[in-house]
């Protein structure tokens, strides 16, 4: 049962091209889903990325970094786009609003469910026999450990070779901390878990198996818990992705992967992501920013026909992960798929049938709160 409060704190940050369209609708279905639950929406708005270059000469002002640490959630849109593409690529909007603030609020835990409709099969590059239910599929990505953030060097050897060197290290409790994560995301589902590492190889992989079996055994041993190794798991998931649940993983095994289950899912416009700090919110859940995983969209922005609902995800996957309303996320969920199944599709999932606007798509999903 979700616990009563009274207001949210949130932090939007619409960002570029369609950021700012889907963004509005989503917050309308955001207001349309809390209300007769009593909660109020204490709604921040800030600029980010190319706006905030435009309006305030950097990526991600300081004023943008208050109004996010003194919210209990970011919601966030997407940014970035031709207009400045001219900027050095320290300056471009991607580089100098995304990242920080990830690293700002120690975002260590990136969730991205892997959701393609019945109605939608065609829209995955699989063959339609392989998914005839669509896909229903989550991935845990570790964030901000292991080798990408590992020590680097490059040095020449003596017989003028040059050798660089990435190394891939791992706390046991940044494992466990991750795991905290795919356990509550897996207790939502069917509470299965799938831990993928490379432990016949990687030391780090060693103590990543261990550290899974013995924390979930002790933390949640209702949790079905199964290994698989990263070079597997990359086939599984081209082969039949619905055979997880949950997946959890290190850093650049979940990029990878986190990428091949959005390809597989189809469209861009459906998949939404949340990120997951260190810190707790006032309500003592985990800080996170949420976000659709596709981009700015500059080919179909200022038309009214961006796809809302991984905006409109993002905003439910908020709302349970970082306020513990889990009943209105779920509400929100079952709302947008069936406002789908219903026939409302916005041009990205219609297939040459009747696609209707970014606004109309929205009022689809309200109604069906
Ligand atoms: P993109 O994801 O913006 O677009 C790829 C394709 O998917 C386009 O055809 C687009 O129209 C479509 N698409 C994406 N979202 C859609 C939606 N909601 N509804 C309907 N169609 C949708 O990728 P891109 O074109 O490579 O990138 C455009 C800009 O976005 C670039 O500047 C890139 O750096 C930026 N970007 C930002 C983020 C982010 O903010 N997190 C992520 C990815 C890309």
């Amino acid at each position: 049962m979700a616990p009563f409060m009274k207001t949210l704190k949130i932090a939007v940050l619409p960002g570029d091209y369609i950021g700012p369209e889907v963004m509005d609708v989503a917050l309308d279905v955001l207001k349309a889903a809390t209300a007769p639950a009593g909660i109020q929406l204490d709604l921040q708005s800030a600029d980010v990325g190319g706006a905030a270059i435009d309006n305030q000469g950097s990526a991600l002002p300081e004023s943008t970094i208050k109004i996010c640490e003194a919210a209990d959630a970011i919601l966030f849109g997407s940014i970035g786009g031709p207009k400045w593409e001219h900027l050095p690529p320290a300056e471009q909007p991607e580089r100098a609003a995304l990242l920080p603030i990830r690293k700002h609020f120690k975002l260590f835990a990136n969730l991205r469910p892997g959701l393609l409709y019945k109605e939608l099969t065609e829209a995955s590059p699989l063959k339609t026999e392989r998914i005839p239910e669509g896909i229903d599929i989550a991935c845990v990505r570790e964030l901000t450990g292991g080798i990408y953030f590992g020590p680097k060097r490059q040095r020449e050897l003596e017989d003028g070779d040059v050798e660089a060197t990435d190394e891939m290290v791992y706390k046991r409790s940044e494992i466990e901390r991750i795991l905290d994560v795919a356990i509550t995301t897996a207790k939502a589902r069917s509470g299965r878990i799938c831990s993928v590492d490379k432990a016949n190889v990687l030391t780090t992989s060693v103590l990543w198996r261990k550290t899974a079996t013995e924390y979930i055994a002790a933390k949640a041993p209702e949790i079905e818990l199964t290994h698989m190794y990263v070079d597997n798991a990359a086939m599984q998931l081209a082969r039949d992705p619905n055979q997880f649940d949950v997946i959890v993983t290190e850093n650049m095994f979940g990029d990878i992967l986190s990428d091949e289950m959005g390809i597989v899912c189809g469209s861009l416009g459906m998949l939404s992501s949340a990120s997951l700090g260190l810190g707790k919110n006032q309500y003592g859940n985990p800080f996170g920013l949420y976000e659709p995983s596709g981009g700015t969209a500059p080919d179909i922005a200022g038309k009214g026909i961006a796809n809302p609902c991984a905006q409109i995800l993002s905003a439910a996957l908020m709302l349970r992960h970082s306020f513990g309303l889990n009943d209105i996320a779920e509400n929100i969920e079952k709302a947008v798929k069936q406002a789908v199944m219903d026939g409302h599709r916005t041009g990205d999932i219609a297939f040459g049938q009747k696609s209707i606007g970014t606004q109309e798509m929205a009022q689809a999903v309200i109604e069906r709160l």
